[in-house]
C-alpha cells in the first residue's frame, strides 16, 4: 500500500512544503425526476416515451413539457421503439457515476419513428461499426446502471431488443 500522504510545494514558493492527504469520497443524492419520471422510467425499460403536443401535434423525444408554440398543452405516448441512426461517433471514456471504467464508446443522434426532433443515443457495443441510416431499436442494457438514462441502449435487430413492463408509479 502507497502512503497517501505526500508533499510537493504546491504551488507555493520553493522550499515551503505542503502536506497533502489524497482522499475518495462516495457521496449519496437523491436526484428528483421531477415531471420527467415517465421518460426516465421508460428508458431504464428500454422504452421509448415521448410527448406531444395536443394543438400540432409535434412529438419530442427526448420529450419536452411544453410546445415551443402552444405551451405545457402536450401529453405522454410511447413510440414504436425504433428509428434511423442520422450521426455517429466512437469515443474512448467513462460513463458517468460509473467509477471511471474507461471503455469504447459509441454515441449517435437518432432519429426515432413518431418524432420530430433527434435523441441522443448511446449505441450497443456491437454496433461500433454503426452507419448513418442504419435502423436502430432502443433496448435496456443489460446490467446496473447508475442513472436510468443509462439503462437504455440502442440495438441494430429487433430481435436484440430488450423491452421490461414499465414499473409501478
Ligand atoms: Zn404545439
Amino acid at each position: 500500500m502507497t502512503d497517501p500522504v505526500s508533499s510537493s510545494t504546491g504551488g507555493m514558493r520553493p522550499g515551503t512544503a505542503v502536506h497533502t492527504l489524497a482522499l475518495h469520497l462516495h457521496l449519496q443524492h437523491q436526484m428528483p425526476l421531477g415531471e420527467l419520471a415517465p421518460y426516465f422510467r421508460a428508458l431504464a425499460a428500454g422504452r421509448a416515451l415521448a410527448t406531444r403536443c395536443t394543438v400540432c401535434g409535434r412529438s419530442w423525444f427526448a420529450p419536452r413539457l411544453a410546445c415551443p408554440d402552444h405551451g405545457p398543452r402536450t401529453q405522454w405516448h410511447e413510440l414504436p421503439g425504433h428509428g434511423r441512426l442520422v450521426a455517429v461517433t466512437q469515443t474512448q471514456t467513462s460513463l458517468p457515476f460509473n467509477d471511471n471504467i474507461s471503455a469504447s464508446h459509441g454515441f449517435a443522434l437518432v432519429a426515432m419513428a413518431g418524432a420530430d426532433n433527434l435523441c441522443f443515443a448511446r449505441l450497443a457495443p456491437a454496433l461500433h461499426a454503426a452507419q448513418p441510416g442504419q435502423p436502430l431499436w432502443i433496448s435496456r442494457a443489460a446490467g446496473v446502471w447508475p442513472h436510468p438514462a443509462q439503462a437504455a441502449e440502442f440495438v441494430g435487430r429487433a430481435e436484440d431488443r430488450v423491452v421490461l413492463p414499465l414499473p409501478e408509479r
